[in-house]
């Protein structure tokens, strides 16, 4: 079986099962699961921050940083498309009544700093109180310019605005730019880390930040039902993770690159559009001509689960292998011939 829909598809090895049987656990809401208090000691120092806090879920952990940086009627400044607007069923407006400022996002992932200043609300009870940026890395699998967030910051310090990185896959930032993810999370005043993506973990993400920021973001994720229990069966594993399948992410980018080339030169002489990220996604864009509906038929008669749509985002994994891939590309080559 091979799954290309997203990394959060991976299962968890047999060693790590054994970690998860042998976890030490405690009920956290009383701060006494010890492997939650080492887990999250382990990614503040991972992350170069104060503290940290283990949350159900990126979605939580980011909602938690939005509402402990604004209260209701402050706003934060948004890309249109990225994920702590588009894709979080609008929690920050809902649950912390924050408003989303948002901004078109630039082809590199980025969001103008020009247009930024021009959003920025001046002091005047017609508008709402801006009180942050949120930014994402990667985008899209695309990693950011760190120079960007350079500048993002002095911008941010002139204003008085505070960061918060959704760094969802900032494991695969931290391995393409060569950098450590204390150096990409330097800029920011939040970042939030999933643990269910590149890293292989079942569940789980960690917000970092200030000790003060964090104890916020604690009562909120009391308030929002994540005040888990023996929770420490989920540190364990993420612990493991971090210890054994974060240098192999290497692995998922040179096969989604391996992959791009490979689709690339299938179906060069098409209207097709092939792209790589420059991390662990790979998109085709396929012409009409092309129904991808047929090629998820066959994939799907082969045990390849496939994304919908027209546009197809291919992503690796910790369980996508080279010779899947290699059976992938055969098989796509007998639909394409079949097709064109
Ligand atoms: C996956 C993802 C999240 C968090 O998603 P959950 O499914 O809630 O863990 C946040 N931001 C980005 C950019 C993501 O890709």
């Amino acid at each position: 079986m091979l799954d290309l829909r997203s990394d959060t598809v991976t299962l968890p090895s047999a060693a790590m099962r054994v970690a998860i049987a042998e976890a030490t656990v405690g009920d956290d809401v009383y701060g006494e699961d010890p492997s939650i208090n080492a887990l999250e000691k382990r990614v503040a120092e991972l992350l170069g921050k104060e503290d940290a806090l283990l949350c159900s879920s990126g979605t939580q952990s980011n909602l938690l940083g939005l509402m402990s940086h604004c209260r209701n009627g402050e706003e934060y400044i948004v890309g249109q498309e990225y994920h702590t607007y588009r894709y979080e069923a609008g929690g920050a407006a809902v649950l912390g009544s924050i408003v989303p400022q948002t901004i078109e996002v630039e082809a590199d992932g980025t969001l103008s700093l020009e247009t930024i200043e021009k959003r920025i609300k001046p002091n005047d009870p017609h508008f709402p109180i801006t009180r942050l940026l949120a930014f994402e890395n990667t985008h899209g699998g695309q990693l950011i310019d760190q120079a960007y967030f350079d500048k993002a910051r002095i911008l941010a310090d002139q204003n008085g605005l505070s960061m918060h990185l959704d760094g969802a896959r900032l494991p695969n930032a931290a391995i393409a730019s060569g950098r450590s993810m204390a150096e990409l999370a330097a800029p920011f005043d939040s970042v939030s880390l999933c643990c269910s993506k590149g890293l292989g973990a079942p569940i789980g993400s960690l917000l970092a930040g200030s000790k003060e920021l964090i104890k916020q973001a604690r009562r909120w994720r009391k308030m929002v039902g994540g005040g888990m229990r023996q929770a420490g069966f989920v540190a364990v594993a993420i612990d493991y993770a971090l210890t054994h399948q974060f240098e192999r992410i290497q692995q998922d980018h040179d096969n989604a690159k391996w992959l791009f080339e490979q689709l690339s030169e299938l179906l060069a002489g098409t209207e097709a559009k092939v792209r790589y990220s420059g991390t662990n996604m790979t998109f085709v864009e396929l012409p009409d001509s092309l129904p991808a509906d047929s090629l998820r038929e066959l994939m799907t008669e082969n045990d390849i689960k496939l994304p919908g749509g027209q546009k197809l985002r291919l992503v690796c994994h910790l369980d996508v292998s080279r010779e899947q891939l290699e059976r992938f590309v055969e098989l796509f080559k007998q639909w394409l011939s079949r097709e064109h």
